[in-house]
């Protein structure tokens, strides 16, 4: 707290006004305190003095533009505010059930170096968890020289019920037990801020930033792999509910009493759509035991196998029957589909967008978009990279105010 001078400024509001900055500098790239104050609708004054607290944090730097006159003639340089782009190194992980990817950017999100670290097993014990994070990380920092040491933070996707204001899972399925809190356990493993949260939610966030998103406002990630996951943007920003526990689409139940889900409950969609389901029933009659990947089923459909015709036509009907769910819930302007897996031709057949169609609500208006968006985990890595420059931002500037007490 400032003792000596009164401010009319609360602290609160000062980080606010910086943060805004920052946010804007990242947007614009490059730009001059005039033009902050001007977009921002605030004071000159008022900019500088942000300015002065983000590049004294590291957060940002000063650079010169030679502007050039009308004649030709070099005229005064211009000085304008960039990241400091190279200050801080940090990493972004998602962890799937056999891999871990693992992203490193630098403060503008540059990408540095990727790796992928194997897993041996799917489920871990959640001390197995922060270590595989931290020998994931290590090999990863080793490419560019680097070590753990030189990050300024870790954002870590991750499936499953996640509180990210608390870095508190609730439940996943990479994780074999309930309930944990990982604050501790990862500042135990790892020397800089480490943040957890939904995979489908980090997805999300690397649409808005890097991909599909891009300019909308309000719209739906419906994520597709083992599990199925959704990550909701409204008004621009990502939804989370109020205990870290919204948007688990893949739970929610499309048959009373139906298919068991690896949650422990039955009847939810990802018992009919995840690709540990489909799998489950091409298997469950003890035949069709080489059947590994979804890729697999739809080669024997296309090969004439019935059940694997019916498997997959099911999926594509629960699917249709959750999406016009979600349509008449949120009315989104586009959902995006967005997985590792090749084969999505199941989810976006004339029979399911018929399903979708009867299943929403009539008004006189088209459907919104459904865009299917194939990505690897570098790319979920890539979302979660971002979330950790987002957490750390907030981080730096809070410090500043703590420096300042
Ligand atoms: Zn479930």
């Amino acid at each position: 707290m400032l003792k000596s001078k009164a401010s009319p400024v609360s602290l609160e509001q000062r980080n606010t006004t910086r943060l805004r900055v920052l946010e804007h500098i990242r947007a614009k790239g490059s730009v001059s305190r005039i033009d902050i104050a001007s977009a921002l609708q605030t004071s000159p004054a008022t900019v500088t003095a942000a300015t002065a607290d983000l590049i004294s944090a590291g957060l940002v730097k000063e650079t010169e533009s030679q502007a050039q006159s009308k004649s030709g003639k070099r005229g005064r340089p211009r000085v304008l505010l960039q990241l400091d782009g190279q200050m801080h190194l940090v990493a972004g992980l998602k962890v799937a059930r056999q891999v871990i990817s693992v992203i490193l950017v630098d403060f503008e999100g540059n990408e540095l170096a990727s790796h992928k670290y194997a897993l041996d097993k799917a489920r871990m014990s959640p001390q197995e968890f922060v270590s595989a994070i931290r020998e994931a990380l290590e090999e990863t920092c080793s490419q560019i020289d680097r070590s753990v040491a030189h990050l300024a933070g870790v954002s870590i996707g991750v499936a499953g019920l996640v509180d990210a204001n608390k870095n508190f899972v609730h439940w996943s399925s990479s994780i074999t037990e309930r309930n944990i809190d990982f604050s501790h356990l990862l500042s135990n493993e790892l020397p800089c801020p480490a943040f957890v949260d939904n995979d489908a939610n980090l997805v999300a966030k690397a649409e808005q930033l890097f991909g599909l998103g891009k300019g909308l406002k309000n719209f739906l990630v419906v994520t597709i792999e083992h599990g199925v996951g959704l990550g909701i943007v409204l008004d621009g920003k990502l939804y989370r509910g109020e205990r870290g526990c919204g948007a688990e689409f893949g739970h929610t139940k499309v048959q009373l009493d139906g298919a068991l889900c690896q949650c422990g409950q039955r009847g939810c969609l990802e018992a009919y759509v995840g690709d540990y389901a489909l799998i489950r029933e091409m298997t469950v009659t003890g035949h069709n035991n080489d059947m590994e990947t979804v890729s697999d089923i739809h080669d024997r459909a296309n090969s004439g196998d019935d059940r694997a015709s019916s498997v997959l036509a099911r999926a594509g009907q629960m699917f249709g029957l959750g999406i016009s769910n979600l349509i008449n819930l949120y009315d989104p302007e586009c959902i995006i589909v967005s997985g590792a897996q090749i084969s999505f031709e199941h989810l976006c057949s004339n029979e399911v967008m018929t399903r979708i169609q009867n299943g929403v609500v009539n008004v006189d208006a088209p459907l919104p978009q459904i865009k299917v968006h194939h990505w690897g985990d570098m790319m979920w890595a890539k979302g979660a990279a971002a979330y950790g420059i987002e957490q750390i931002s907030i981080l730096k500037v809070k410090e500043l105010t703590a420096n300042a007490s």
